[in-house]
């Protein structure tokens, strides 16, 4: 963030789709910061069980000194995600997304007058095209190629684009080849 000039601590909101490793594990050096150099409230808004998963997780990272003495120093309020709200400032609406037996919460998240929709993890069914209808940006998941368990392939993600022509489509998530025209790590790209 800081290679992007982007101040962590500003960050006032985090949406989490679904507590799978890729999808959370990145967090604790960001808490740390939140913790010790910046200590500006923050908002998790996610699935139901998002506090007990989240607290389990900053004690994992730090064992007893997470309740002794980081806990005391963490302003954070965590909040299930309903079908619309405003969190941290930011209003958003959720839909529940197919996504193996854990599901998925996908956002649409309201900024600058603009609406993004953010997936997670999703299989390409009916509640993906209502999660990016009309958004004027989406990022979505897009595994790879063919048979992708509880994923999109990206014969789907294709698809999926040609249904929504007016939305911009960022497809992200894992895949071991390299992908010709793939935006390359910390690229920024003007939307
Ligand atoms: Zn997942
Ligand atoms: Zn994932």
């Amino acid at each position: 963030m800081h290679r992007l000039g982007v101040d962590p601590g500003a960050i006032k909101v985090v949406f989490i789709t679904h507590f799978h490793g890729d999808h959370t594990l990145g967090l604790p050096p960001f808490v740390l910061h939140r913790v010790f150099v910046d200590q500006r409230p923050i908002t998790f808004v996610g699935p139901a069980g998002l506090e007990a998963f989240l607290e389990k997780l900053w004690e994992v990272s730090w064992g007893a000194d997470w309740k002794r003495v980081m806990r005391p120093q963490f302003k954070v309020k965590y909040v299930t995600a309903r079908g619309s709200g405003t969190a941290g400032g930011v209003r958003y609406e959720s839909v529940k997304l197919d996504h193996g037996s854990m599901g998925s919460i996908g956002y649409r998240i309201h900024v600058d007058g603009k609406v993004v929709a953010y997936s997670g993890d999703t299989e390409p069914t009916a509640p993906l095209d209502k999660l990016v209808d009309h958004a004027d940006v989406a990022i979505v998941e897009a595994t790879g190629p063919g048979d992708v368990f509880s994923h999109m392939s990206w014969e789907a993600a294709t698809k999926l684009r040609k249904r929504h022509p007016d939305t911009r489509f960022f497809f992200n998530h894992v895949y071991s080849g390299t992908v010709p025209g793939a935006v390359k790590d910390l690229q920024v790209i003007e939307v």
